[in-house]
């Protein structure tokens, strides 16, 4: 499903190029789940982001669902964003203007995908029923993490991109969204790719790798 190799990333700064990423090497197959951990500053949003296809590498190479990542142009990179990731960030990042029902209508018509069975069954797993004729603001943060989670599946991507999605939750609203999040993905038939600091989380999935220094590490993170 995923196949990272040899990828690297810098950022330029004053002082010269920042290295971020110094030969990442991921392989994630389709329907699995992985963890990725790393200190803060380690470069793990700048992985998902490069496999999201926002942003491209300086150097290497990404395969996602049989698609060279690497070579794509802008038109192809742009349906690969649009169709075949969904994403979740941990500051849920709703459309503050559209209602729940339209943040979550958004994504699966962007990509031209009106299961709408699916649909209501995200609406109905998730407890959005009630919710759907209000805007962000008029909820909590764990209300609003669910919609971000039913916007991300909508349209079933092939690969979804988590980035710490239970950072800002309280511990009992955390557990609910992260159970949510491994139930739904497991059936829609998604590959998971989730940036978490939680041992706890991490444990949850199939498998767990640490960026340290540029590259990727088998396990979760050595202790201090
Ligand atoms: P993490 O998600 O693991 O905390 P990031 O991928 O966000 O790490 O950032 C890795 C490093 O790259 C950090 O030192 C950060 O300051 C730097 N960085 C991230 N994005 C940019 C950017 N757009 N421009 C310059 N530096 C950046
Ligand atoms: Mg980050």
């Amino acid at each position: 499903m995923l196949a990272v190799e040899d990828l690297h990333k810098s950022y330029p700064t004053p002082q010269g190029p920042l290295p971020v990423l110094r030969g990442v090497d991921l392989q994630l197959e389709r329907g699995g789940s992985l963890a990725l951990m790393g200190e803060s500053g380690s470069g793990k949003s700048t992985l998902l982001h490069l496999v999201a296809g926002l942003d491209s590498a300086d150097r290497g190479r990404i395969h996602a669902d049989g698609q060279p990542l690497h070579e794509m142009g802008e038109r192809r990179l742009a349906e690969w964003r649009r169709c075949g990731v969904g994403l979740l960030f941990q500051q849920f990042n709703l459309v503050g203007s559209l209602t729940v029902a339209d943040n979550l209508a958004f994504q699966a018509r962007l990509a031209g995908r009106h299961d709408l069975a699916w649909q209501a069954r995200l609406v109905e797993r998730l407890g959005l029923g009630d919710l759907l004729h209000r805007h962000p603001e008029q909820l909590s943060g764990g209300q609003q993490q669910r919609v971000a989670l039913g916007r991300a599946l909508a349209a079933r991507p092939a690969l979804v991109l988590a980035d710490e999605p239970t950072g800002n939750l309280d511990e009992a609203t955390a557990e609910q969204v992260l159970q949510l999040l491994l139930e739904l993905v497991a059936g829609s038939g998604s590959t998971l790719l989730m940036v978490t600091h939680s041992p706890q989380v991490a444990a949850r999935v199939q498998r767990t790798v640490t960026l340290r220094k540029g590259r990727l590490h088998p396990g979760p993170d050595a202790p201090a």
